[in-house]
């Protein structure tokens, strides 16, 4: 059976602690790999190897440093394939589908490349007599990224390009539940001439989360997964003095006007709703059409769509989806469905009894559309994350804006319609980080900002954009005078520009 241990120092190490994880093979729900658990001290000890390696990375040229991410960018489009087929085994998703996890997560390693411009400084001369003012942007040292299951290849390459683009060093601490991805890619990064100990990933669980949220020599932490955990980062780390951005869960709605394309909304409802098991935090997980007949219309288009979802196993090219990632994720999703039948939600698509003949073990949930929704019902208020549609008839606009509002979550939300004011409207209104209008999935380019609002996020600064190099570099703002001539004399008042 496959080990998995740790990449330190540029080398493969296996864990000291003797604890182990499952790497399931959700497909057919046997375990494909055990994945070491690192300990504090082996934590402490990564964080003195990266510690060590950081100056030296820091002193190399951004240019230099931008040309190495350009080598190991490449280095990972050549091993695509394999890397997507081991991200759908381990994780559950399509092929297809996990293509475009590593290629979203490389979108940001391209960014990174403009390092030596995201990174300029400021310079205004004469701020003062003889006196010029400016500022740069340098490295934090060692920082560390912490990450989710569901995006095995995007998050921690969201993290990894500009923390290492910005001069520091970088701890990985991947999901215990896909680890062969991210091991891969810090490999990769060796190979493309990235010095040891600047790209390191160790495995681990929440004892290793505690030692890096407890390590003094680790300035920030960058954190992604559920809101729970978020909030918990958050705390422990900012309590340590850390710079923390921790972003968490999300109920994304899709808001239906009545003059919509219900051909296109239906389109996105199942693409968004069901890609990838609806294990996305961007996910559509509440449909919100306005006006009963919007309803009619939309829910006698939609049901026949939900039911012709094809659930195969990872390697299928013809699925639309694969399993979850867990016999856990799996129980959890089939109890909120039952928990939904319970509060009196019409379950119009019911995918409880789904098996796979051949996988019978795999992990997999049909699709479950439910009708009649309401905001004070567990399934509209809680995070499933899993193939399960929620529908809530909104009788008017300023109602259906009402959801997305004031619901707990505010990550991402989308509206379709033709009405251009509306549109305008709900943009400017609705108290979410990253809308859409007729587009199923809001997620920004590498080169604009991705975080929500509310309990989706924790910390100012959000994921890629330019906050990304905001977040891993510290500005320091120089005063200077070269006084040849000038003599102000000694002065006791506070100097001002008065
Ligand atoms: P999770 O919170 O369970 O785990 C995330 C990370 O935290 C993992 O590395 C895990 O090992 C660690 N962790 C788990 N429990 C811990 C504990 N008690 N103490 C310390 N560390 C702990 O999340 P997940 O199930 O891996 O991922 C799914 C969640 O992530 C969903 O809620 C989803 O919405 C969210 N997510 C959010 C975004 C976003 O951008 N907002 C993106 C992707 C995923």
């Amino acid at each position: 059976m496959q080990e998995y241990g740790h990449f330190i120092n540029g080398k493969s190490v296996k864990g000291k602690s003797g604890r182990q994880s499952d790497v399931f093979l959700p497909m057919d729900g046997s375990v494909q790999a055990k994945v070491d658990l690192a300990t504090k001290a082996e934590i402490d000890e990564v964080v003195k190897i990266a510690a060590a390696a950081q100056p030296a990375w820091a002193a190399v040229n951004p240019q230099r440093r931008s040309r190495v991410l350009r080598k190991f960018l490449t280095l990972v489009e050549e091993e695509m394939k394999p890397l997507s087929e081991l991200l759908a085994k381990e994780h559950g998703k399509t092929v297809s589908d996990a293509a475009g996890d590593i290629q979203r997560g490389l979108e940001v390693v391209e960014l990174s490349l403009g390092v030596p411009h995201l990174t300029k400084g400021e310079f205004t001369e004469g701020a003062g007599p003889g006196i010029d003012t400016y500022s740069i942007r340098q490295p934090l040292g060692v920082v560390a990224g912490i990450t989710p299951f569901n995006f095995p290849a995007m998050i921690p390459l969201w993290m990894a390009g500009p923390a290492i683009a910005c001069g520091n060093a970088f701890i990985l601490k991947p999901s215990e539940r896909d680890p062969g991805v991210p091991l891969r890619l810090a490999e990769l990064f060796i190979e493309a001439g990235g010095p040891a100990g600047i790209f390191n990933v160790v495995n681990g669980d929440k004892d290793a989360v505690n030692a890096i949220l407890d390590n003094p020599d680790i300035k920030a932490v960058s954190f992604v997964g559920s809101t729970p955990i978020a909030r918990y980062i958050y705390e422990r780390a900012a309590a340590n003095g850390k710079r923390v951005q921790a972003l968490g869960g999300a109920k994304n709605h899709m808001l239906i006007m009545p003059d919509a394309d219900l051909d296109q909304v239906v389109d996105a409802l199942i693409g968004a709703g069901y890609g990838s098991a609806g294990e996305r935090c961007m996910a559509i997980s509440v449909a919100v059409p306005i006006g009963e007949d919007t309803a009619n219309r939309l829910m006698e288009k939609l049901i026949p769509r939900v039911k012709a979802l094809k659930v195969g196993n990872s390697l299928d090219p013809s699925a639309d989806y694969g399993p979850v990632v867990t016999r856990e994720a799996q129980q959890r999703i089939l109890n909120y469905v039952d928990i939904g039948v319970k509060e009196g939600a019409k379950l119009v698509v019911d995918g409880r009894n789904f098996k796979l003949p051949g996988y019978e073990n795999g992990f997999y949930v049909g699709p479950c559309l439910f009708d009649n929704v309401t905001n004070e019902m567990q399934i509209y208020k809680e995070e499933i994350f899993g193939p399960v549609l929620g529908v809530i008839r909104a009788k008017n606009y300023e109602e259906a804006l009402a959801l997305p509002t004031t619901h707990l979550f505010g990550n991402g939300v989308t509206i379709f319609t033709r009405d251009g004011d509306a549109a305008r409207d709900f943009v400017s209104r609705v108290e979410v980080g990253m809308v859409g209008v007729n587009v199923p999935i809001p997620t920004p380019v590498a080169y604009y900002t991705f975080g929500g609002w509310k309990a989706s996020i924790f910390g100012d600064l959000n994921q890629h954009g330019p906050d990304a190099f905001r977040f891993f570099t510290r500005t320091k703002t120089v005063t200077s005078r070269w006084p040849s001539g000038i003599r102000s004399g000694a002065e006791f008042s506070m100097p001002t520009m008065k």
